[in-house]
């Protein structure tokens, strides 16, 4: 078929059997040779710790609990799954941290480091991918040229979501939920036939569920109508996702990673 990227959100990454199920996804076709991946969620969102550590350690307060908690998260993670050697990356890269940014991209970084390790993918570092200007805007065209060149030098990788980085090497993050933004650059830059979001939900609902028990899948829709469902209101997808993958035409389908043979929603055109 060609190239599929596959982004999975922080429901899809939240422990070691998601990770299986990721895993699993991924052995389905072998064309799901691009992997982004969201910082681990569930009902504890690693990134959520992440800036309450920064934003202490920031004021002079004891950040410890938070840290703790995050090294905690990642060090279940690999001895669930098997994974050795993660626990000074762990720690160089909590006690490291050096703006907001940078403490809060450190949950993609982690988590695209084990499942790297785990699956014998390689990992490439989105700082080196994703470039912004000073002013903190993503240049589009750098961007997908160096999404290009990773594509032409290794078959298959998995990305962290969510940052990148400046000319001067400074981290910089997209706004919340922004890995999707990541897995669209990456569709876009590789070339790919399909991007795939992978997440809790399955796929556009034609009302929140949670407020209406009579909320219906929606098959398909354009990027033009998915773009007015986003303004209404709907979040399966950061609306900056939308541009790059339209523009290159590649269509986007939303599946939910608990149930991947379900058709998920189909944007398109
Ligand atoms: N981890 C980031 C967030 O919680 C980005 C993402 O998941 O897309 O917003």
């Amino acid at each position: 078929m060609g190239i599929i990227v596959c982004k999975f959100g922080g429901t899809s990454t939240a422990n070691a059997d998601m990770f299986q199920q990721i895993r699993k996804i991924l052995r389905a076709s072998p064309d799901r040779r691009y992997v982004v991946l969201s910082a681990p969620g569930g009902a504890v969102k690693v990134t959520d710790l992440l800036y309450r550590y920064w934003q202490k350690r920031a004021e002079g307060r004891d950040g410890s609990a938070e840290r703790d908690a995050v090294a905690l998260r990642f060090r279940k993670l690999c001895a669930d799954l098997g994974v050795s050697g993660m626990e000074a990356a762990i720690c160089r890269e909590l006690d490291g941290v050096r703006t907001a940014a940078h403490a809060a991209s450190r949950g993609e970084y982690l988590c695209a480091r084990v499942f790297s390790a785990w699956t014998g993918i390689p990992f490439v570092d989105a700082a080196e991918l994703v470039r912004f200007d000073p002013d903190g805007a993503l240049q589009t065209r750098q961007t997908l040229a160096r999404f290009r060149a990773m594509a032409r030098r290794l078959p298959r990788a998995v990305i962290p979501g969510f940052y990148g980085s400046d000319s001067q090497g400074s981290i910089v993050t997209f706004p919340r939920n922004g890995s999707d933004i990541t897995g669209a650059l990456a569709a876009a830059g590789t070339g790919a036939s399909l991007y795939e979001n992978w997440s809790d939900v399955p796929g556009l609902m034609s009302a929140d569920p949670a407020l209406d028990p009579h909320a219906q899948r929606i098959p398909s829709i354009s990027y033009r109508g998915m773009r007015k469902m986003s303004a209404a209101g709907a979040k399966v997808l950061h609306p900056d996702s939308l541009a790059p993958v339209e523009d290159a035409r590649i269509p986007t389908r939303l599946c939910q990673t608990t149930h991947p043979e379900a058709p998920g929603t189909w944007i398109s055109g």
